[in-house]
Parts: C-alpha cells; sequence; structure tokens
C-alpha cells in the first residue's frame, strides 16, 4: 500500500508537556524527515515555543500553537489553537489557570502511583521534562513503561491511568467555549483535535461539532496518524457538513511504532485547508504539500 507523507504536520508535542524530545531536537527531527511546516501544540503550554522558533529559524516554518483540555458531556475534548499569539493576556491567562488544575491534578496521580510502588513518581516524571512543563498522564504513562511495569504507554492507561483504573483521579477541564475564546482572542484559530479518538457514537459526536461550531470553532483534524481510510473519509464528509477548514497532524509524541512527523497524514483536495486563512498567510504555505511515495 501506497505511504501517505506531508511536509506539512500541524500536531506535535514536545518535553514542555508530554512529548519526549526537546523543541529543538522535535525541529531538528522534522527537518531530518523532510518537512517544511510544523506546529508545536504541547498540552496546554506554550512554553516551548521560543526555542522551536529559534531552532527553527530559516530552515522550517514553526506556527506557534498549544492543545487545550476541556470537557464536553463528560467526554475530555482536546482543541487545538493554531497561529496563536503567544504574548496574548487572554491566552496567558487561561493557560495560568490551567497550570494550577494541572499541577494539583499530577501530583494527585503521582500520589495514587506511589501507592501503587512507584516511588517519587510525581518528582520523577518532573525531572524527565522541561522546567515548568505540563505533565499529563501520557509522562506518567512513559514513566510506567520505563519502570518495567507496563509493555507500552497504551497498556500503562489500562493497568493504571485511565478512567476506573487504580491512579485515575478526575479532573474537570473548561469548557470549549473558554478554549475557544482564548484561541480566537489570542488571534488563532481553534481546531477540534483528532475528531476520531473520543470513542463516542457518530450521533454524538456530530452533536460535539455542531457545539463547537456554535462555540466559535474554525477547523477540524481531517487528517490524522493510524486512521482507516473510512474514517478519513467519514471526517472529510463532517468537515464539509460544518463548513469547517481541514486540518492535519500525526500527534507526534515519541520515537514509537504506530506514529511519526507528516506520516500518514492527508487530506481530501477540495476541502478547505487551515493554512488557506488569513492567519497563516505569513507562513509561506504552498498551495498543497501531500506527496503520496509508492
Ligand atoms: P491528560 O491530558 O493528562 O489526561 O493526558 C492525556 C495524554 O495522555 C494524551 O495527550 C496522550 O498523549 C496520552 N494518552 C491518552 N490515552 C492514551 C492511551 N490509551 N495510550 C497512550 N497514551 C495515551
Ligand atoms: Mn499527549
Ligand atoms: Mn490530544
Ligand atoms: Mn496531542
Amino acid at each position: 500500500m501506497a505511504a501517505v507523507f506531508s511536509k506539512i504536520d500541524l500536531h506535535s508535542h514536545s518535553n514542555a508537556s508530554d512529548g519526549a524530545l526537546s523543541p529543538s531536537e522535535l525541529v531538528e527531527r522534522a527537518l531530518n524527515k523532510g518537512l517544511t511546516h510544523l506546529a508545536l501544540t504541547d498540552h496546554d503550554t506554550v512554553l516551548g515555543v521560543k526555542e522551536a522558533q529559534d531552532a527553527a529559524t530559516g530552515k522550517l516554518e514553526l506556527i506557534p500553537g498549544a492543545e487545550l483540555s476541556t470537557m464536553w458531556n463528560g467526554y475530555q475534548i482536546h482543541i487545538v489553537g493554531l497561529f496563536i499569539d503567544t504574548k496574548s493576556e487572554v491566552l496567558l491567562k487561561y493557560l495560568e489557570g490551567q497550570k494550577v488544575f494541572r499541577e494539583e491534578r499530577a501530583r494527585a496521580i503521582g500520589a495514587k502511583l506511589e501507592r501503587q510502588g512507584f516511588a517519587n513518581a510525581y518528582e520523577e516524571c518532573r525531572k524527565r521534562a522541561a522546567d515548568g512543563a505540563s505533565i499529563t498522564r501520557g509522562n506518567y504513562a512513559r514513566y510506567i513503561v520505563e519502570m518495567g511495569r507496563a509493555q507500552d504507554s497504551n497498556e500503562a492507561f489500562n493497568y493504571y491511568l485511565k478512567k476506573g483504573k487504580s491512579c485515575y483521579v478526575k479532573t474537570m477541564w473548561p469548557d470549549i467555549s473558554v478554549a475557544c475564546n482564548a484561541i480566537i482572542g489570542s488571534g488563532g484559530i481553534a481546531v477540534l483535535a483528532h475528531p476520531r479518538r473520543y470513542e463516542m457514537t457518530n450521533t454524538k459526536l456530530r452533536e460535539l461539532m455542531s457545539y463547537f461550531k456554535d462555540c466559535g470553532g474554525q477547523a477540524m483534524e481531517v487528517g490524522c496518524s493510524q486512521m482507516s481510510l473510512n474514517d478519513l473519509n467519514y471526517m472529510a464528509t463532517l468537515c464539509r457538513k460544518y463548513d469547517f477548514m481541514a486540518s492535519l497532524g500525526s500527534d507526534f509524541h515519541n520515537e514509537g511504532p504506530f506514529r511519526e512527523l507528516g506520516l500518514g497524514l492527508g487530506i481530501p483536495d477540495d476541502l478547505k485547508k487551515v493554512w488557506e486563512c488569513p492567519q497563516a498567510e505569513r507562513y509561506n504555505f504552498p498551495a498543497l504539500k501531500t506527496v503520496t511515495e509508492a
């Protein structure tokens, strides 16, 4: 089967949240893979953007972004902000609040892991991430694997971290509307992240999209890693139905068998791409940079 590769990847993580690489290492990897455009979208933080931009200067277009955690009907929904102004007051105020939530939750998860025999779990995870990083369950999952208590991150979730397991801590993230206001208020574009990963029915998914649209949401990820052609086609159908712009991103966190920068990402030609919006103009996007390799 043909491997699809995109030189544009608008969803990735560094060690400013739960990615394994520093922002400059991530940019280096993107260059090695042949990318021309990369968005850094760490969870609830823009901490890594400056370093990534500095590393990218003259070599790669680095789009400032963040992936904001929200709640909708009991589901944890991720909203990616692209082309954001990382100095915007409304955005920074929002992120400050999230930092407090995340810190409390990270310590609570750490305490629960201690009871499962992971000594100093919180401190050990902090040590592995950048100073001031957002600690997510993804950080803990990698640590659990490192300790030899799970084969991979997914197993760490199934054993310890997901809802119903011993180290799960309930969190009330802000409403989607609050996240959209912060993103749009900073001049950015609000993108519904990986719509197929919420484990909800298609009816619920359409309700979610309709609400996101009402909140000012402008785009959705149509091209995601590990998605079937059927799902891609359905996402494209929904993108047309709600008149969203289409985005694409690998959600790369670390080297592994499933996700890689630019890999497996494509968008049907007829959709309006998120990089055709006015905010994208200064980033020198091509008309279309998706290529298919034999
Ligand atoms: P949090 O925002 O703290 O709830 O953590 C969410 C992060 O955990 C996601 O961004 C993923 O990186 C990671 N994650 C969530 N579910 C899984 C899973 N089943 N397997 C591996 N990583 C996961
Ligand atoms: Mn993550
Ligand atoms: Mn996500
Ligand atoms: Mn992500």
